[in-house]
């Protein structure tokens, strides 16, 4: 099946386009191994231009009121909205999500940018005392210019939404070059803002099979004065590196490994529920899907029962079908790294409670896995899984599992469940983590700032603190102004 547009094309300087190579790729479908859609293979060159067209749209767009900025944003919001039935059945085809998270996400996408809207509205600078009668002395906010946006597969619209959103609110232009396996949602969104009439070169998405290729004309561009990628740490540290030739400012949301902590004195069916709903979203492909499920041994049994009974019971299959909750993995090396995980695990010592195995026929389908007594030995506790396998290990203290939590060097996001007003406290400020959510499986909103410690990066994404990563701030000291 294809997708409604007739046909998807690169967007440069506001021209829909073939690749100057020619070449063309493939968008697979998850769920049935069909091509959805045909796109451009832009390599290098067309993102070049891509940037060219930046830089001259650059100067028009920083000097825009916030107002204007503010009005193209809350437009493409709303043609999002409009829109949204259409753009979610995109999404779940080239991504695979079940339809009702599509939606969600594409309406958290067009939320992200109404935020924006009005934070663009709210870019201020400051003045402070000066130590000569004479002089006064104030900060001033300026844009940093071209920005580029390296996006992952796993939220195809909200990830971009979240850079293009801040980017334009504070004045900058930006070029996005998408994952090569869920690209369109990202033109189905420079669709909405070319139709809320923003200027032409302002933003520009270029797609591609080659993601070093593309990325290489933003690296070593001197005019693109910030990146921000989403995607693993990986790919990550490789774009940190070509970053420091042209000492480009950086936001890098990388990856997580989320502890997700369950204390004895917890409300046990919440945290079931929310254990389900952060463990199970997008098949458990999201950078802050619970990965370590600690619970503490006196419930152990209980939790385990009430997960195994509620993940038995969820449908899994093509995202399309009415009543799926569980969608396929994005493609045939993910089911072989979860296949890699659940068998260490087993030969470790755990016992797989429900599920452990892949959906044999068409399609990257796992079935919902509980694994139980896992340990800090295995796979599973080390590195993200990102499939839907919820390994439950047993722990007795607090200090103990606040040592196991921090015990590795991703920091995003932790979860963690009690009724104790004093360990809540204790908690957030002693795990390592960027999102914490203190009875909450999820604290993700767009007036948020998300975003990781240690080596799942560094800046920060939605609301105010968003747009800051896009702006310069200057210093002036102003002399000879009198008493
Ligand atoms: P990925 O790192 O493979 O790809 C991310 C982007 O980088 C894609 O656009 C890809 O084409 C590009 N890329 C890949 N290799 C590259 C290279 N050598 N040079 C330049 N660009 C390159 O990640 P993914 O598989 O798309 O996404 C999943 C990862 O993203 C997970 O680790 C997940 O935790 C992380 N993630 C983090 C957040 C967050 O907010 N911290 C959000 C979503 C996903």
């Amino acid at each position: 099946m294809s997708v409604a547009r007739d046909a998807y094309a690169l967007f440069v300087g506001g021209e829909w386009r073939q690749a100057l190579s020619g070449g063309t790729f493939g968008v697979t479908n998850p769920a049935n191994g069909e091509t959805v859609a045909t796109l451009p293979d832009g390599g290098a060159p067309d993102m070049r231009a891509a940037i060219e067209a930046a830089a001259r749209a650059q100067r028009g767009w920083g000097r825009t009121t916030a107002g204007e900025r503010a009005g193209i944003l809350a437009e493409t919001a709303r043609l999002i909205r409009e829109r949204a039935a259409h753009m979610s059945r995109v999404m779940t085809l080239e991504q695979g999500k079940p339809l009702p998270q599509s939606e969600g996400e594409v309406l958290y996408a067009a939320s992200c940018l109404d935020r924006f809207a009005e934070e663009a509205r709210r870019i201020r600078g400051e003045t402070m005392p000066a130590d000569s009668p004479d002089k006064r002395i104030f900060l001033l906010t300026r844009p940093v210019g071209v920005a580029a946006a390296v996006t992952p597969w796993n939220f195809p619209a909200s990830s971009v939404a979240l850079k293009v959103g801040a980017a334009l609110a504070a004045g900058c232009a930006m070029v996005v070059k998408p994952s090569e396996l869920a690209p369109l949602s990202a033109l189905e969104l420079a669709g909405a803002f070319e139709d809320a009439g923003l200027p032409k070169g302002v933003l520009s998405v270029v797609t591609g099979m080659d993601p070093a290729d593309l990325s290489s004309a933003i690296m070593e561009d001197r005019r693109v004065r910030k990146l921000s990628f989403t995607g693993s740490t990986e790919v990550g540290k490789i774009l940190m590196r070509a970053a420091s030739d042209t000492v480009k400012r950086l936001s890098l949301e990388l990856g997580g490994h989320a502890p997700f902590i369950v204390f004895e004195d917890a409300d046990v069916g919440a945290a079931v529920e929310d254990a389900i709903s952060s463990k199970m979203r997008n098949a458990g492909q999201t950078c802050v899907s619970a990965n370590r499920i600690y619970v503490h041994r006196e419930i152990e049994e209980r939790f385990s029962r009430l997960l195994v009974e509620r993940m038995e019971g969820m449908k899994v299959g093509d995202g399309l079908g009415d009543g799926v909750e569980v969608g396929p993995l994005i493609e045939p090396a993910a089911i072989e790294k979860v296949e890699r995980h659940v068998e260490d695990a087993r030969l470790k010592g755990a016992t797989v409670a429900l599920g452990g195995r892949r959906i044999e026929g068409r399609g990257n389908f796992f079935a919902p896995t509980v694994l139980r007594r896992a340990d800090d030995s295995m796979l599973v506790a080390q590195e993200e899984t990102f499939g839907p396998v919820a390994a439950v290990m047993p722990f007795d203290t607090e200090e103990e599992v606040v040592r196991r939590a921090n015990d590795t060097a991703y920091g995003l996001a932790a979860y963690y469940f009690t009724r104790d007003v004093g360990r809540a406290w204790r908690l957030a400020e002693e795990l390592e983590y960027g999102i914490l959510g203190a009875n909450d499986g999820m604290p993700s909103t767009d007036q948020t700032p998300s975003g990781g410690l240690k080596e799942s990066g560094f800046g920060r994404e939605g609301g105010r603190h968003g747009v800051e990563e896009y702006l310069d701030l200057k210093c002036v000291s102003m002399g000879g102004v009198g008493a």
